[in-house]
């Protein structure tokens, strides 16, 4: 890439802030805009996954905060990043606020963006690719498939309090929702897959979590419904990981993509038959 490919792209006044997705991990799933945006900012707000190879495509001379905060801290820290953004713009910095995935799913984004309209910081938001449709496909699992479901859930395993969101209706999700992605689900899976399976979900609903995904260190493990707590604590997984539930995680059975980078044949089955083999056209 030359440098003319961005030069058509909006150039960063000072004062300014943009809230920017980086994407799940995977430096090449970064926008254009992202780029766009390092290459010009003075000072960069990153989160905690926001992979170093990323930060490296900034300039020399930009200060790099970290604003990191996994698993649910105290509010307060959020503010107080919020604040900090709004003391830069105000110093005249460009102001780059770098965020894991995509900054308004399940990110705080629209927090931000708020706080900042209200100090009258003039803001851009640039969208990323996001973990529980990124991810997944880094894994072969296609958010939606035709012959599989004609809507997706995306859930958060916990809210505010850092407990199982109880605003959500898991018996009408378990109903509903052909497919339901879950971000931050790990600490409560147990809970979550209970509350499915008394909503009326099958134990046998197919299950993979998908950890540090797009990243090298990439997992995928496929479970059920039922076993998929014991499966992860047996497995000892960590977050990040998305979890995908419903039939479309069966698609990775043809759709392993990562593993024929490894040298795996393709396989030519239909998993949504159960892995009999396809008919050729
Ligand atoms: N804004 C982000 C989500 C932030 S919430 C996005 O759009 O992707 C943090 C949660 O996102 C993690 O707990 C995990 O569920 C998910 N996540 C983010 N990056 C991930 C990755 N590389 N692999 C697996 N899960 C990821």
């Amino acid at each position: 890439m030359n440098d003319s490919t961005l030069s058509d792209l909006p150039s960063m006044d000072p004062g300014w802030v943009w809230l920017c997705g980086a994407g799940p991990g995977d430096p090449g799933l970064l926008t254009l805009h992202a780029l766009n945006a390092l290459r010009q900012a003075d000072v960069i707000i990153y989160d905690a996954l926001v992979d170093e190879r990323i930060l490296d495509w900034a300039r020399p001379e930009a200060e790099r905060i970290y604003a990191g905060k996994r698993g649910g801290k105290p509010s307060a820290v959020q503010r107080d990043i919020s604040l900090r953004l709004v003391e830069l713009a105000r110093a005249g910095k460009r102001v780059l606020r770098l965020k894991g995935g995509d900054p308004f799913v399940f990110g705080r984004g629209g927090e931000e963006a708020q706080t900042l309209v209200q100090h009258d910081v003039p803001i851009r938001i640039i969208p990323g690719i996001t973990a529980g449709i990124g991810g997944l496909a880094y894994a072969g699992v296609p958010v939606t498939h035709r012959d599989v479901n004609q809507s997706v859930t995306f859930v958060t395993g916990h809210d505010q309090s850092g407990q199982t969101p109880s605003a959500l209706d898991w018996a009408a999700i378990a109903k509903g929702s052909q497919v339901i992605v879950v971000y931050m689900g790990m600490k409560h899976i147990a809970r979550i897959a209970a509350q499915l399976i008394a909503g009326g979900r099958t134990p046998d609903d197919p299950v993979a979590v998908v950890t540090t995904a797009t990243m090298q260190t990439q997992s995928v493990l496929e479970t059920t419904l039922a076993r998929a707590a014991d499966d992860i604590a047996a497995a000892h997984l960590s977050p990040p990981a998305v979890i995908c539930i419903g039939r479309a995680v069966l698609m990775r059975q043809a759709l392993d993509w990562q593993s024929m980078l490894h040298g795996a044949p393709p396989r030519n089955t239909d998993p949504l038959d159960r892995g009999r083999p396809a008919e050729s056209a």
